[in-house]
């Protein structure tokens, strides 16, 4: 039996809609400017060009419904998103194929420090301290691609305080999922366990202490979250 000089850390688990069992954990990966609106809100190319993505860490996700205000920040932002959960994977997937790597989908929210982005963006550094911190991604329970199929279409929408902030439409999104799955296995080699955070819709802004995030997917499904 192999032995550690500490006890190893926790598998993250993600709840599963219908059963007791757990989805683990194994990456993240997000894709950024994937709605045409948010391309432009950022300042950027609406056009179709090649997606970029980044990475968060597993026990990044946060599975209840507080979202503790992180440190060294003034303004953190909402992004709104689906998220596709794999039940396998493999290199160089077609496109064609890539939705059978699929286990199912959540959603999710994106939680960014935009200032530090933004200040690692003017200096060409890597995101991480803007988006890959303690409890920067919140996610609902994953539905299996039994319960929900594969949703193509459908409201991505987040309120704050019970005001719609953000609205888009999964159809809306630039490059698609079998795409993006597809696409990442060229340069990653992706496995069960793997989850996608598929891009935010137009709208994305600050939130403060004591609001109250509701964000839903039509055909996923719909969660609540505190910022505290
Ligand atoms: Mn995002």
């Amino acid at each position: 039996m192999t032995s550690y000089v500490f006890p190893p850390a926790a598998v993250v688990g993600a709840p599963i809609a219908g059963s007791d069992a757990l989805f683990p954990v194994r990456r993240i990966y997000c894709i950024g400017r994937n709605y045409a609106a948010h391309a432009i809100e950022m300042g950027h190319d609406p056009n179709r060009e090649p997606p970029f993505f980044f990475q968060k860490n597993p026990n990044n996700l946060v599975f209840g419904d507080a979202f503790p205000y992180p440190p060294k920040t003034s303004d953190v932002h909402h992004e709104m998103e689906m998220v596709v959960a794999l039940g396998s994977g493999g290199v160089n997937i077609p496109v064609e194929r890539a939705l059978d790597c699929v286990f199912g989908y959540a959603v999710g929210l994106d939680m960014t420090r935009r200032d530090l982005q933004g200040q690692a963006k003017e200096m060409g550094r890597p995101w991480e301290v803007g988006k890959a911190f303690e409890h920067s991604a919140p996610m609902g329970p994953i539905y299996p691609v039994s319960q929900v199929g594969h949703p193509a279409s459908g409201l991505v929408e987040l309120k704050v305080n019970g005001k719609v902030r953000q609205s888009g439409d999964l159809n809306q999104l630039i490059w698609k999922v079998p795409e993006m799955i597809s696409y990442l296995s060229d340069y990653f080699e992706l496995a069960a366990g793997d989850v996608i955070m598929t891009g935010t819709p137009a709208g994305v802004g600050a939130v403060v202490r004591g609001d109250v995030m509701e964000g839903r997917v039509e055909g996923v499904g719909a969660f609540s979250v505190r910022v505290v």
